[in-house]
């Protein structure tokens, strides 16, 4: 892919999600938009945020730190861990990432609370939910939730901020709703039952069901194929 390429996919893609917010009858600004950079160059992320986009999503530890350590003269960039997380893993994420969209157990979160270096501000967390309830995916159910919400409300380190879940495939729109409606709703569960917590985020949408994701709340979508194109490799 080429930086002017690059450039107009990222256009498009912002385009698209506030046309879909729009659309849902919601302010155009109402979600932000997670590129997701897995397997794609450092130098296609330095395009993108020369183009103005300011939050990445990475799924594999040493690529994320490898990245990192080639992009760290771009100020403001964010990084948030996407994918999933070992125990072993958890210090890289923990000392080098602002977000981490992937908990779904009380000793990940543990960890990743034990290992956030003091001086930075506490590791924003999204539990990521099975919420298709499929037995071979990562996530948490959804009546284990409030009590691994509940946990994670209690570590210091931590901040709670919401929820992720990666809905299986779905033939119509109707059927890419619904799991993300049950999403929005354990949320709001959660924020009814934890008033004080700054639950605010539905990490919500991909490049094939955003509009479905938005349509039912989500405040940050994660694109990957429709901004960096066609993932090849690892
Ligand atoms: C790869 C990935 C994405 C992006 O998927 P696209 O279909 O390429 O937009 C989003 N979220 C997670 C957790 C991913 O692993």
């Amino acid at each position: 892919m080429t930086d002017l390429v690059l450039c107009e996919s990222l256009a498009a893609a912002r385009a698209r999600l506030s046309e879909a917010l729009v659309a849902a009858g919601r302010p155009a600004d109402d979600a932000r938009l997670l590129a997701v950079s897995k397997t794609k160059p450092a130098a296609l992320i330095r395009e993108a945020w020369q183009a103005g986009q300011r939050e990445f999503g990475e799924n594999y530890v040493q690529e994320t730190l490898d990245k990192q350590a080639e992009l760290a003269d771009l100020p403001g960039i964010v990084w948030h861990f996407i994918g999933p997380l070992q125990s072993n893993k958890t210090r890289d994420v923990a000392e080098h990432c602002a977000w981490v969209h992937s908990v779904d157990r009380e000793k990940i979160a543990r960890r990743l609370s034990d290992q956030r270096p003091e001086d930075r501000g506490p590791l924003e967390i999204c539990l990521q939910v099975n919420i298709s309830d499929e037995a071979s995916k990562s996530g948490v159910s959804l009546d284990e939730l409030p009590a691994l919400a509940e946990a994670v409300l209690a570590m210091p380190r931590l901040r709670l901020r919401g929820l992720m879940a990666i809905p299986a495939p779905a033939a119509t729109a109707a059927e890419q709703r619904a799991p993300f409606a049950r999403l929005r709703e354990a949320l709001k569960g959660l924020q009814e039952r934890f008033p004080e917590a700054p639950l605010d985020t539905l990490s919500m949408g991909m490049s094939g069901d955003l509009e479905a994701a938005v349509a039912e709340g989500a405040t940050l979508v994660r694109l990957g194929t429709a901004i960096f194109g066609e993932r090849h490799t690892r």
